[in-house]
């Protein structure tokens, strides 16, 4: 959840989360907070719609309470599914588990039959051999379907399992993304940089960086409200996927709020810099329109900054660099590309 309350709208929804933790039970923590945070700021309607049901039965929230609205309505979702495949995995494990102490318990039984069998094998009275022989057949018949039970508890297993660990692998890739515009989020962006950067250089090529900042940003938002601020953002990541298919290896992220990167491994700083201008120009002539009316209600543009990898950057000194580079562009009268 991004917040993007002011300081002077947050300090009043403080006050009134306040007023509200002290009227239930639950303790003044983190997760109570965040609770009636989202909830009196209005930004979480979903949350709303079930606090206020708790309220109606209970009349008063406990810890419990507080926790079961956190973990439904304000952890991020990466945080559900991680629960949820956890769950599963305990199922499953308690599952195969309880058939393989089943069969267990069986092979025990005829363990015990068989020797009862050897012994009377060893007795000279060949009547008292007949009901063993019988018993131990029953016992083996037992005996085998418990281990086809077993068998196919353990290939069923086997699937789930295999599911699982598909749908960890999906989590952990949706946990590098931004959920709003679908390019790497700023932990994605570090992790890719870093295995760039790790992965050295071959002697006539070179790796490069772009960073881009939307201009006059605040006034988007201050104008036009949050809303279209999100839509600004999310047309900013679209203009980007453009602008750089074809350009193999090449990762976009947000780097944060209107903040945005390109790497672009083993590119010259030239193709680095036309991709920027590409961006640059499309984000100028892209009309963010009314969606009933379809009326064009604002354009906007973008400043970049260009430089590649020189020996020895580690990842701040080559975002360091970058930065500059946009810092330049700003100072420079905004909508352009500075290479450094
Ligand atoms: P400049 O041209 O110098 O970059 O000015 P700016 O207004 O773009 O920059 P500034 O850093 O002053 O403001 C950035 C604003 O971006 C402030 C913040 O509220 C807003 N913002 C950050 N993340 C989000 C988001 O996810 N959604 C929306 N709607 N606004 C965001
Ligand atoms: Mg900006
Ligand atoms: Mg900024």
């Amino acid at each position: 959840m991004n917040y993007s309350e002011s300081k002077e709208k947050s300090a009043e929804i403080l006050r009134a989360v306040i007023g509200q933790m002290a009227r239930h039970d639950a303790s003044f923590n983190p997760v109570t907070f965040a609770v009636w945070y989202e909830h009196l700021a209005g930004i979480n309607p979903g949350l709303s719609e079930a606090l206020n049901g708790a309220i109606a039965r209970l009349g008063r929230l406990g810890d419990d309470s507080m926790r079961q609205l956190f973990d439904a309505h304000v952890a991020p979702p990466e945080h559900q599914v991680m629960n949820q495949v956890a769950e599963r995995f305990q199922k499953t494990m308690t599952g195969m588990s309880d058939s393989a102490t089943r069969t267990g318990q069986d092979a025990g039984k005829f363990g015990e039959q068989l020797s009862r069998l050897a012994q009377a094998l060893e007795s000279p009275d060949v009547d008292t051999l007949s009901p063993h022989i019988v018993q131990a057949r029953e016992n083996a018949s037992e005996m085998r379907q418990s281990a086809q039970a077993l068998e196919r508890q353990v290939a069923q297993s086997r699937q789930e399992i295999a599911a699982l660990q598909a749908e960890l692998g999906r989590v952990r890739q949706e946990a590098l993304l931004c959920p709003l515009t679908r390019v790497l989020n700023r932990r994605g962006f570090d992790q890719t940089l870093q295995a760039i950067l790790d992965g050295g250089t071959e002697a006539d090529k070179t790796h490069c960086l772009v960073m881009l900042d939307i201009d006059h940003f605040k006034k988007v938002n201050d104008t036009h409200g949050h809303v279209m601020g999100d839509r600004v953002i999310q047309a900013m990541g679209e203009v980007m996927r453009a602008c750089v298919t074809g350009q193999n290896g090449t990762s976009l992220a947000r780097y944060g709020g209107e903040e945005f990167a390109v790497l672009l491994p083993d590119t010259p700083i030239h193709v680095a810099e036309s991709v920027a201008e590409n961006i640059r120009q499309k984000v100028k002539a892209l009309k963010m329109r009314n969606r009933q009316t379809q009326e064009v209600v604002l354009t906007f543009t973008v400043s970049a900054g260009v430089t590649r990898v020189a020996q020895g950057d580690k990842p701040d000194t080559l975002i360091a660099r970058a930065d500059s580079a946009l810092y330049q562009s700003k100072q420079n009268g905004r909508d352009r590309v500075t290479c450094v």
